[in-house]
């Protein structure tokens, strides 16, 4: 049975009238799901009952089987059992101005990157477009939390998901039912370096790329896929896109106690960067108990990192560390069972 979050409204529209019913049901139907926060066609008391029991048997919900835990600076991390059994994470972040949610792509992680927990728990499947979607409309829709930007910065690679990805953008911007901004959506990627061009050329969202490496030696380390897509492959094929104006890319570098945040590889990130649009997001290490030997730095460091940035003309902040009681924060969502709900 198909999933009532697998299509957008035009096309559910098309749907409807094959069901010989008024277009405007499909309008109701979509008021329920996306405004109201509608879990079942039951509950939709303004459609004849009949009508609710053939929608039942066409069309059906995620099951919603969502645990979430609260961290003590706001950040909430909800757990989703899908179908399969298999769990999956997001994390929505409150801040000042906006509220974003970052989601999953796919179960686990391929890439194995040498200080992230989602890698070390390894590969298990790819998710569809509509359990990404669904992670969206369970917190905005029906848990109802205020949320405005969405990042792909969850368990998995999104570039290796890239057809169920982009699918699912298209779920999410869909003005009539999840309506998140397409400029509010970033996808973050290790730089799958063929991906890249085809991604950017369907639709135009956000790109953030990973590098925490700032040469190849200290990359192929950090970051296995470097072996394969190594950092003067993936700058020269950023450098070709013709980006459009005031596009700018962001790139990732992970600080890692005197391993990633010394002043001479501030000064090398911004040599690599020189002809592309870029900012830069210092992540400061969520340390946890799979990389023990792997810690953060002090703060005085990073900051001192971020300045040789500025001084070179590349844009740099510091990413706030969020979450990270509740293994919430960036590398650490393993998917776990949390359990009873928190
Ligand atoms: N696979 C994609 C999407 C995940 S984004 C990508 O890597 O870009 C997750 C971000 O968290 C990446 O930038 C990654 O480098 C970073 N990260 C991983 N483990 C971390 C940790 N323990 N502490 C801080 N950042 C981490």
């Amino acid at each position: 049975m198909e999933s009532i979050l697998a299509l957008t409204f035009d096309e559910f529209k098309d749907r409807i009238v094959d069901l010989l019913v008024p277009r405007y049901r499909a309008a109701q139907i979509y008021e329920w799901i996306f405004q109201r926060g509608a879990t079942t066609f039951d509950e939709m008391t303004n459609l004849p009952v009949a009508f609710r029991q053939e929608l039942s048997k066409l069309y059906k919900f995620p099951k919603l089987e969502v645990s979430h835990l609260n961290s003590l600076d706001g950040t909430k991390k909800f757990q989703f059992m899908l179908e399969d059994g298999h769990i999956i994470e997001s994390v929505w972040m409150p801040e000042e101005k906006r509220n974003t949610l970052c989601v999953s792509s796919q179960v686990g992680c391929a890439m194995k990157c040498a200080f992230c927990v989602t890698g070390a728990i390894g590969f298990k499947r790819n998710l569809t477009a509509e359990e990404i979607a669904m992670q969206v409309w369970a917190i905005k829709c029906v848990e109802k939390l205020p949320l405005t930007n969405v990042v792909y910065m969850g368990m998995g690679e999104p570039l290796l998901n890239i057809d169920h990805v982009v699918r699912s953008i298209e779920l999410l911007t869909d003005k009539i039912g999840i309506a998140v901004g397409k400029r509010r959506i970033t996808v973050s990627t290790v730089g799958i370096v063929p991906k890249i061009r085809e991604f950017v050329a369907k639709t135009d969202v956000k790109l953030a790329v990973s590098l925490t490496g700032t040469n190849n030696i200290d990359r192929d380390h950090w970051m296995p896929i470097n072996k394969s897509h190594n950092l003067e492959k993936l700058t020269s094929e950023l450098k070709s896109i013709p980006w459009a104006e005031g596009r700018k890319i962001t790139f990732e570098v992970v600080m890692i106690k005197d391993k990633t945040d010394s002043e001479n590889q501030a000064r090398e990130l911004a040599k690599l960067l020189q002809g592309i649009p870029s900012k830069v997001n210092l992540i400061p290490y969520n340390e946890n108990s799979f990389f023990p030997q792997l810690k953060t730095p002090s703060p005085e460091k990073i900051e001192k990192y971020k300045q040789v940035l500025l001084s070179q003309g590349v844009f740099a902040m510091i990413r706030l560390n969020r979450g990270a009681d509740i293994m919430g924060a960036c590398g650490q969502l393993a998917g776990q069972s949390l359990g009873q709900n928190a």
